[in-house]
């Protein structure tokens, strides 16, 4: 955005808590490579020119990255300064910080989606002994007990996190939820390409059918290493990784998981088949089929026939739970009425509801890849827009 709003020649500057790129810096696992190939991580005017296109970031990577093309397009950032408030007065906004007080006529929320980590309201009933760690506090696995470690979520974060907790030896149990499974290459191209090439990243908030339901949707169970490998279900249950239900509760030191693990399976295996018959059509209207591996799908996700319905927590089987269930942003410091009951910021595409505010790095802001860095540049071009008109306005 401040790319964006530099070439239109907007004065502003921009306000970050800590250094650029601070979420890669501290709020993610030492391991984590990104899920997105190197050449999809384009911002305004700043792409990939390494000679790995289709390698995945490694974090320090990522903070490279993004702290040269700071540089680069000599952004405004103002470092170590957190921002405590923003409510409106008269000329538009007033933006105090732990240093010094701003005003402005319009302020752009980039503040990410992923401040906090999702922890259901049952993590309480845990039994005291058994640590609870969430993927922003979990750095590798020697900072966990040795014993059995419960991973509560199978999206990208509980899976990848499942193997590397597995290979250092703790014996891992996953509850399964919703999820979708995805295969890491498809017709020897990476999942990612056809989604973008497909056009599948590039749908508009404004063209699905329930943009609600879309913009919980979880992320798809990939996962970027040297291998280029998949990283599903079957492939944890070839590990030793044991699968279970989805978690439904903690009631005297037991945990209970739902019976709907073979279902949540199925289901998964359907949406990643709609997935897959989507770029298979685009491929063959493309004229690609010649080009490309003839399609292949993966087995079905096998589950064991009756998976336990329960664990008991006091047992000393479990030592850890992980809580891979999401994350959410934090918008205690924003005092606007514009939070809809569930905390949500209330906007139609990042055009916040109160004159003059826009939202950014938002699930499904305005396109299917707005949470990822590859989708800033066109929200911050389009929100830019209707910035500068405002602003004219
Ligand atoms: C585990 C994980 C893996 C991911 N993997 C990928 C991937 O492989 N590929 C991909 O494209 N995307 C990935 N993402 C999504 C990626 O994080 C977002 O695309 C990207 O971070 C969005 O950038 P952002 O600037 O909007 O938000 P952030 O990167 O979260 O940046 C927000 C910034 O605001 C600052 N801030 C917050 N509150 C305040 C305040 N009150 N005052 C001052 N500063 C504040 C924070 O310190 C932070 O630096 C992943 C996310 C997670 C959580």
């Amino acid at each position: 955005m401040s790319r964006c709003l530099a070439d239109r020649a907007i004065d502003h500057v921009v306000l970050e808590r800590g250094e650029v790129a601070n979420s890669w810096r501290t709020e993610r696992w030492d391991s984590l490579q990104l899920l997105t190939p190197n050449w999809q991580s384009r911002l305004p005017g700043f792409g990939y020119e390494g000679e790995d296109p289709d390698g995945y970031r490694t974090m320090p990577e990522v903070i490279d990255f993004i702290d040269r093309y700071a540089r680069v397009i000599s952004a405004p950032v103002r470092t170590h300064t957190t921002v405590i408030s923003v409510r409106s007065d008269d000329a538009g906004y007033l933006v105090i910080t732990d240093r010094d007080d701003w005003r402005c006529r319009t302020v752009v929320l980039a503040s990410g989606a992923c401040n906090i980590a999702d922890v259901p309201a049952m993590a309480e009933a845990a039994p005291g002994a058994i640590e609870t760690v969430t993927p922003i506090q979990y750095r590798n696995p020697d900072q966990l007990e040795e014993g059995g470690v419960l991973v509560v979520g199978a999206s990208a974060t509980g899976t990848q996190l499942a193997v590397e907790i597995h290979r250092s030896g703790r014996p891992v149990t996953l509850a399964v939820g919703e999820h979708i499974r995805a295969p890491r290459l498809y017709r020897g191209r990476d999942l990612e390409w056809w989604m973008d090439a497909a056009g599948v990243l590039d749908e508009r908030y404004d063209e699905v059918d329930n943009i609600v339901r879309a913009r919980r949707v979880p992320s798809l169970q990939l996962t970027g290493s040297p291998e280029r490998s998949t990283l599903d279900l079957n492939t944890l249950t070839g590990m030793g990784v044991k699968l279970i239900g989805r978690l439904a509760g903690i009631t005297n030191g037991k945990a209970q998981f739902s019976g709907s693990l073979r279902n949540q399976c199925a289901l998964s295996d359907l949406k990643m088949g709609r997935l897959l018959d989507t770029i298979d059509a685009w491929a063959s209207e493309n004229g690609l089929d010649g080009e490309v591996a003839a399609p292949r799908r993966l087995a079905h996700t096998e589950v064991e026939e009756s998976p336990p319905l329960g664990i008991d927590l006091n047992s000393g089987e479990i030592k850890t739970i992980i809580w891979a269930t999401g994350y959410h942003a934090d918008y205690s410091w924003l005092h606007a009425p514009v939070l809809d009951r569930k905390g949500r910021i209330r906007h139609d595409g990042g055009i916040v509801d109160a004159p003059g505010m826009y939202l950014m790095g938002i699930q499904f802001l305005r396109r299917r890849k707005s949470a990822l860095i590859d989708g800033a540049g066109d929200d911050a071009r389009d929100l830019g827009a209707h910035l500068a008109a405002y602003l004219d306005g």
